[in-house]
Formats: C-alpha cells, sequence, structure tokens
C-alpha cells in the first residue's frame, strides 16, 4: 500500500486484514512471549519485549507518516528521550533549545548529566548562538518547534545546516506540530521525537513515545537499546496510539481551525496582554512556520495583566478543563508557571508567571470563545 497522502497512509500503512480471521483492525496481541518454530527459532519476535504486532503496525505507520525508514515506539515521550540520549556516551555534548520541554531538561540537568552527558542550551532561531554553542563533542542539537509554551518556531533547515557542518545530529521533538502539519526528517532533521500521548494519541486515555529516524547508525543502535532498556508500550497502548493515529489528519485540521479562531478572538481582546500563535502575522515565527508547516497546531498561549488575574481565568473556565497536557479532543487550560514548567523555575527556562496556555480541542468554535470570554469577563 503506498499513497502520497499521509491520511491515506495513516489507516492502510502496516495494517493489512488479520490472516486467519480477517480482522480489518489490528487486534490487540496482549502476549508476553511467542511460541517457536524450533529451538531458538522465532516465527517472528522470541519475547514481547523485543516486538509485538500491534506495536509493529504502530510503528510502520508512524514511520511512514514521518517519511521515515523506522520507528520505535515506547512507553512514554521521556523513555524515548531516554533511549535516544544513551545512544551517547559520558563527554558526549548536547545542544538543546532555551525553551525545551521542562522534562528534557530535567531529564539532562537531573538524570544524565551527573552519569556524565554535557549539555549548553541555546537560543536556536540565532545562527550566531547556536554557532558558539557547538563543541567537537556535540552529538545533538535538540529542536522543539513549535515551542512549549511560547510556540517560538526554529528553522529546521537552517539549523540542520549548522550542526550537520559540525558533524552533530539533529534531533526535533514533533510532538506540537505532528506529521499532519510538519515533516522534520524531510528539512534535514535525522531522528523526530514524539510525545504520542499528546497530538498522536489525542484523546487522553494514554502515555506513549516514539522514535523515527532513517540513520541506519542509529536504527541498529535503537534496535538493541529498545530491547536492552526495555521501555516498550503494552499492546494496549500502542493499539490506542494506533488508532489515534487514523484520525489525526482530520482531528489535526479542526484543531488549527479551532486555535485560529481562538487566538484571533483573544488578540482583540482588552484584558489580554499577547498572545502567542505562530499563525498570526504578528508572530516572531510565522514566516518560518508557513514555509515548513502546513499550518499553525492547536496550542495558543497568551499573558494576562497579573500571575493573580491569570489563576483566576484559569479557575473560571468551565469547556476548558484545568489540567496539564494537550493534544486531545478535549481543550485544556494551564499555567506553565506553577504547573507544567514548574521543574524549570528559577532556571533559564523560566516562563512568564503570568502566562496562560490553552490546548484548543474539538468542540465547536463558537462554545470555546464563549467561554473564554465569560473567564475574562471581571
Ligand atoms: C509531553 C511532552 C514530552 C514528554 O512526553 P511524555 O509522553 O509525557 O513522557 C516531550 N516533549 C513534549 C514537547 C511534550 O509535550
Amino acid at each position: 500500500m503506498t499513497s502520497d497522502h499521509g491520511d491515506t497512509r495513516a489507516i492502510h500503512e502496516g495494517q493489512d486484514p488479520d490472516l486467519p480471521f480477517g480482522a480489518v483492525t489490528v487486534p490487540i496481541y496482549q502476549t508476553s512471549t511467542y511460541a517457536q518454530d524450533d529451538i531458538a527459532v522465532p516465527k517472528v519476535w522470541d519475547y514481547g519485549r523485543g516486538g509485538n504486532p500491534t506495536r509493529d503496525a504502530f510503528e510502520i505507520a508512524l514511520a511512514s507518516l514521518e517519511g521515515g525508514d523506522r520507528c520505535f515506539a515506547f512507553a512514554s515521550g521521556m523513555s524515548a528521550e531516554t533511549t535516544l540520549l544513551l545512544t551517547l556516551r559520558p563527554g558526549d555534548h548536547v545542544v538543546l533549545a532555551d525553551d525545551v520541554y521542562g522534562g528534557t531538561y530535567r531529564l539532562l540537568t537531573k538524570v544524565l548529566g551527573p552519569w556524565g552527558l554535557e549539555m549548553t542550551t541555546c537560543d536556536l532561531a540565532d545562527a550566531d548562538a547556536l554557532a558558539s554553542a557547538m563543541r567537537p563533542e556535540t552529538r545533538f542539537v535538540w529542536v522543539e518547534t513549535p515551542s512549549n509554551p511560547l510556540l517560538k518556531i526554529v528553522d529546521i533547515q537552517a539549523v540542520a545546516a549548522l550542526a550537520h557542518a559540525s558533524g552533530a545530529r539533529v534531533v526535533v521533538d514533533n510532538t506540537f506540530a505532528s506529521p499532519a502539519l510538519q515533516l522534520p526528517l524531510d528539512l534535514g532533521a535525522d531522528i523526530v521525537v514524539h510525545s504520542v500521548t499528546k497530538y498522536i494519541g489525542g484523546h487522553s486515555d494514554l502515555i506513549g513515545g516514539a522514535l523515527v529516524t532513517s540513520d541506519t547508525e542509529l536504527i541498529e543502535r535503537l534496535a538493541f537499546l529498545v530491547n536492552a532498556v526495555g521501555a516498550v508500550p503494552g499492546p494496549m497502548d500502542a493499539f490506542l496510539a494506533l488508532r489515534g493515529l487514523k484520525t489525526l489528519g482530520v482531528r489535526m485540521q479542526r484543531h488549527c481551525g479551532n486555535a485560529a479562531a481562538v487566538a484571533s478572538f483573544l488578540s482583540s481582546h482588552e484584558k489580554v496582554n499577547q498572545v502567542y500563535y505562530p499563525g498570526l502575522p504578528s508572530h516572531d515565527g510565522h514566516a518560518v512556520a508557513t514555509t515548513q508547516m502546513s499550518d499553525f497546531g492547536g496550542m495558543v498561549s497568551f499573558t494576562v495583566a497579573s500571575p493573580d488575574e491569570a489563576a483566576r481565568v484559569a479557575r473560571s473556565t468551565r469547556l476548558f478543563v484545568l489540567a496539564e497536557s494537550l493534544g486531545a479532543v478535549e481543550s485544556l487550560i494551564e499555567l506553565p508557571g506553577p504547573m507544567t514548567h514548574a521543574s524549570v523555575s528559577g532556571s533559564p527556562l523560566e516562563v512568564p508567571a503570568n502566562l496562560i496556555r490553552l490546548s484548543v480541542g474539538l468542540e465547536h468554535p463558537d462554545d470555546l470563545i464563549a467561554d473564554l470570554a465569560r473567564a475574562l469577563a471581571p
């Protein structure tokens, strides 16, 4: 099955009807081990840590959507990142975007830093800053675009040119855009990271992660580490991830439409100071976003007069649920300062205390705007 269209591949790639019964949906192969044809002669897999047919189907479909040769699924976005970073050695160096996901920063500073990995944060939109952050030992330049929670846009092609010139690989965390809107490997990135928990899963009902790459050396190393480290998803979560992936294209369309409507409403609201949405022409990254993304995503952040006012608004919405996470059918509201970004408070990644982040869901946009209008009213 091949198609030029991701929407088609998401539904068919790796998902031929099941052989004995013709099940149209890939079954949940809830097994830990497999009967072997003879001693040390497995049919396909010998043990569930190494592989599982439900997980295989999800990996094949996501690899195809990202345009990569191979995908590895993980139990969480963080375990995908950990396994990727374990391909490095003590003494190696990583350059991180200065507004990278807080969990990634924590993993490097609190877990892999003491273990021996070196790290520098830098504004990846600034070519000079990146050039001076690079060292001979730099192995990865870690990009997140759009970033969290300020929706900063990094030019993937420009970063890839610079990183490759000094022999480093480019990692792109594509969680916010998803392959429905942005294909980092086509733009020169070497590895795509996902928190499958977010848009790919799409229904706030699983924790999952993934890596996608076409780099043969990395594929070999990761295939070994997946089994050796064992941070793999169970069959049920692989099934939910694959089910989410099938509707990613249509969901992203609605997320983008709703977020654009919400961003435009907030931009003209007297109690809103600044709106961060890459679809707004006033956004710093708008021009680059227009070239590397097919639409601008479902995340919108904005500031209000004070931290207290931000807290009041976040407590006052009725449709927008006060919760961490993002990318699902229901709209969520949160304060990055005390919630998702609490682990980076006091670090260079600290975010404004009067900032509110919205994950705009799939409800009718009129209802979402009415909810925000009511919450913002005094
Ligand atoms: C949530 C998230 C992660 C971590 O993924 P988990 O599935 O929560 O482990 C990494 N990167 C980004 C951008 C995220 O939003």
